[in-house]
C-alpha cells in the first residue's frame, strides 16, 4: 500500500501537517500525532521514502546532537486538472507549484455534449487515464474539473451552461466513482485560480480574468478568494448586454458581450481559422480583417469598462487563444480603454500566462486548496509555503510547527 492510498489514519494527518507549511523534527511529529517517537520515525521514512518529503536542514539544541528538520517535497505532489469544452476536453497533471507534467487533448462529441451522462463518462476517462499513468510516481491529491456555465461547487452541480446545452446535472455521482477528492467549478474561475497561484502578483492584487472561448466568462479574484456570488452567477460578465436588441444569445437575451468578443463571434466574421487569419492579417492592412479587427476591440473595451465600473480591480488578465496575439491585442486595447480613463485609469491589462490550459492548470490547483482546511486561496500562505520556505533552511525554532 502506498502511503497516500487512504486520506484517512495517522499518515496523512502528518502529511498534513507538513502541508501547513510546517518544518517538522520527528519529535514533534510524535507530539502532534500523539504517538511514540519510533512511530511517528516510521511515518516519515514513509513519506520520505515516497518522495513527498525532504530533509530540510537540523534544528540545534541545547544538548546532544542536533535535530533533523523535514518539509513537504512538492515536485511529488500533483493534481488532474480538467477543462471541458463543447468540442473537446483537455486534462493536465500538475503539480502543486504549478508545473505541469502531462497534458492530453481528446475531441469529444459537441451533440453529445448536452448527455450529461455521455459528459461524465468523457471527464470520468480523461482523469483515469492520467491518475493511471501517475499515480506511481506522483501523489494525485485530487482532481478538479473547469466547466464553460455556473457551478454550484459545494453541490456539484452544473446549474446552467448554455453553450454545452446543459443543465442541473450533479457530479456528485461521479465523485464517488473516482477514487479521489473532486472539485468543479466555472471555467473561468478556475483560469482566474491558475493565473493568480502561478504569477508574481502581489497578494492582496485585485484581479479580473476574461475567459475568451466558445463564450466568454470572467473570473473574479479580490486578495486571493474568488467571488461567486451568492448563487454561483458573480462574474457571468458574457451576458452582460453591451448593444440592446441586437444578435440573439444562448441564453435566451440578445446583445451580450459574449455575442460580439468570443471565439464563436470571431469565428463568424472570419471562418474557422479567426485567430490564426488575426494573426497572419492583423498587421498587413488587409480591410477585411482590419475593419472586424477594429469592431473587436471596440466591444471588448466597452467591456472592460464595464466592469471597470463595477470592480475597478488593479489588473485584467485576458485568457483564452486570442490571449496568443499578446501586445497585438493588448496595445490596440489599453488605446481604446485610455479613452474613458476615469474609469479604467491605472488598471493594467495583460494576457495570460497559460492562455490556452489556465482552466486546466486552475482545476488542478484549487484542489490544493481544499486539502488545506481553512486557507482558501490566500496566496500569501500558499505562496509563502512552497517558495519562500522550499529554499530557506535556516532554523526558525517551534514558530514552524502548526
Ligand atoms: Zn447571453
Amino acid at each position: 500500500m502506498r502511503p497516500w492510498d487512504s486520506f484517512q489514519g495517522t499518515r496523512i494527518k502528518v502529511l498534513r501537517s507538513f502541508l501547513r507549511g510546517a518544518h517538522l523534527t520527528r519529535q514533534e511529529v510524535a507530539r502532534l500525532i500523539r504517538q511514540s517517537l519510533p512511530a511517528a520515525a516510521s511515518h516519515i521514512d514513509a513519506l520520505m521514502e515516497a518522495g513527498l518529503l525532504k530533509l530540510s536542514g537540523q534544528r540545534p539544541s541545547s544538548g546532544g546532537r542536533p535535530a533533523d528538520e523535514y518539509q513537504i517535497n512538492p515536485p511529488s505532489l500533483a493534481a488532474i486538472g480538467v477543462e471541458l469544452h463543447p468540442n473537446y476536453i483537455l486534462s493536465i497533471c500538475c503539480g502543486i507549484n504549478g508545473d505541469i507534467w502531462d497534458s492530453v487533448r481528446t475531441d469529444i462529441d459537441s451533440s453529445l455534449v448536452r448527455d450529461g451522462a455521455y459528459t461524465e463518462a468523457v471527464i470520468a476517462k480523461a482523469i483515469n487515464r492520467l491518475q493511471q499513468k501517475w499515480s506511481q510516481q506522483l501523489f494525485i491529491h485530487g482532481a478538479g474539473v473547469a466547466v464553460p456555465g455556473i457551478v454550484d461547487c459545494e453541490n456539484r452541480l452544473l446549474v446552467n451552461a448554455p453553450n454545452l446545452f446543459l443543465k442541473n446535472y450533479s457530479f456528485a455521482g461521479l465523485a464517488q466513482k473516482l477514487l479521489l477528492p473532486l472539485y468543479i467549478d466555472n471555467e473561468a474561475n478556475a483560469a482566474a485560480i491558475g493565473e493568480y497561484w502561478t504569477s508574481s502578483v502581489p497578494p492582496s492584487t485585485s484581479m479580473v480574468l476574461i475567459s475568451i472561448r466558445e463564450g466568454v466568462g470572467a473570473g473574479i479574484l479580490l486578495a486571493g478568494q474568488v467571488v461567486r456570488g451568492r448563487r454561483w452567477r458573480a462574474g457571468e460578465f458574457g451576458h452582460m448586454a453591451i448593444r440592446a436588441g441586437v444578435r440573439p444569445c444562448n441564453c435566451g437575451r440578445t446583445g451580450c458581450w459574449e455575442q460580439y468578443v468570443s471565439e464563436r463571434a470571431l469565428i463568424a466574421d472570419l471562418g474557422e481559422a479567426a485567430i490564426a487569419r488575426l494573426k497572419d492579417h492583423i498587421d498587413d492592412g488587409d480591410a477585411s480583417v482590419s475593419s472586424v479587427w477594429a469592431r473587436y476591440i471596440e466591444s471588448l473595451a466597452i467591456g472592460i469598462e464595464n466592469i471597470a465600473a463595477c470592480i475597478n480591480p488593479d489588473l485584467v488578465v485576458i485568457s483564452g487563444s486570442i490571449a496568443d496575439l499578446g501586445d497585438r491585442l493588448i496595445q490596440p486595447l489599453q488605446s481604446a480603454l485610455a479613452e474613458v480613463s476615469f474609469l479604467t485609469q491605472g488598471i493594467q491589462v495583460s494576457v495570460s500566462k497559460h492562455p490556452n490550459i489556465a482552466s486546466a492548470l486552475g482545476a488542478g490547483l484549487m484542489t490544493f486548496s481544499g486539502l488545506l482546511p481553512g486557507l482558501g486561496l490566500k496566496k500569501p500562505e500558499m505562496l509563502n509555503m512552497y517558495e519562500n520556505r522550499m529554499t530557506s533552511t535556516k532554523n526558525e525554532g517551534d514558530s514552524h510547527v502548526g
